[in-house]
């Protein structure tokens, strides 16, 4: 049973509620209670770091096509086999109540799956693909344990997600700050913020006076009673401290 504090629920109650448009800012933590291990846990190995730093590059790609590509596809089956979690749902149900805006760093499809209609994804999808040579949209033969070839260019094909090294496409940065336009709060879910992009989104959101509400066990941005505020992220509104599958459905029940 998590802990969250009442007032704070309250409060975050009070700022959805009055919110004509809602940005939802999510990351690895949103999918963490459906199985999908998260980047970086206090406390872990490192296992998935280290595993990434090797294979989610655009190098490791060119030294070891099969092993990453059999790496994304264990991910992509694993991502198929979870089910949304009641948080998930309960975002995708605001949208009866008021326009929601989701912008991901994840790569599972989670957010479309339990029905939420507006999802950038900062960082692809593991369920598209392109090649790897000049990046064709490749929409046959992916599903197989080899990795397939471009039938256009015959380069290898690799899944359409950011790698490490590699640049958010410019279509969901404009479509981000698209989002970020029409919103009037920002509910920030499951990030650590260790990526660049959604840490601009929520300083741009914060310059507008959004407030800022952060669903996460391990808060990563300054609680807002902080007299010390980092100069990188701005403090959150109010912070619910707790696993979002528990604290949004509470939230937005
Ligand atoms: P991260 O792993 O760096 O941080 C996860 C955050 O989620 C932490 O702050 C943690 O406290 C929090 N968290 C853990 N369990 C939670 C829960 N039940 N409810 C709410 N919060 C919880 O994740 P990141 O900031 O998204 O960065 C990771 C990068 O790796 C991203 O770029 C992403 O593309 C990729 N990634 C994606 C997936 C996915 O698609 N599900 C999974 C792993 C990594």
């Amino acid at each position: 049973m998590s802990e969250i504090d009442d007032s704070n629920l309250r409060l975050a109650r009070r700022i959805v509620e009055a919110a004509c448009g809602l940005l939802v800012i999510s990351g690895a933590g949103m999918s963490a209670e459906c199985g999908i291990q998260t980047f970086r846990r206090p406390g872990d190995d490192g296992a998935w770091d280290q595993a990434a730093q090797q294979l989610a590059t655009p190098e490791g790609f060119q030294r070891e096509p099969q092993h990453v590509w059999s790496w994304y596809r264990r991910r992509r089956l694993q991502a198929l086999a979870a089910q949304p979690h009641a948080g998930y749902t309960a975002l995708a149900s605001w949208e009866q109540r008021a326009p929601v805006f989701v912008v991901t760093q994840n790569v599972d499809g989670l957010h479309a799956r339990a029905g939420s209609s507006r999802v950038v994804e900062l960082h692809g999808s593991l369920h598209r693909f392109k090649c790897a040579a000049q990046s064709h949209a490749i929409t046959d033969g992916c599903d197989q344990d080899v990795v397939p070839r471009c039938s256009i260019c015959g380069s290898y094909v690799r899944p359409a997600v950011v790698w490490f090294g590699e640049y958010v496409p410019d279509a969901a940065i404009s479509g981000a700050a698209e989002a970020l336009e029409a919103a009037q709060a920002v509910l920030l879910v499951g990030t650590s913020l260790v990526v660049n992009t959604p840490g601009g989104l929520l300083r741009s959101a914060a310059r507008r006076g959004l407030p800022i509400i952060e669903v996460n066990p391990d808060p990563a941005l300054p609680r807002p009673a902080d007299a010390q505020v980092s100069g990188h992220l701005p403090p959150a509104t109010t912070v619910l401290a707790g696993p979002a599958g528990v604290v949004l459905p509470r939230l937005l029940a």
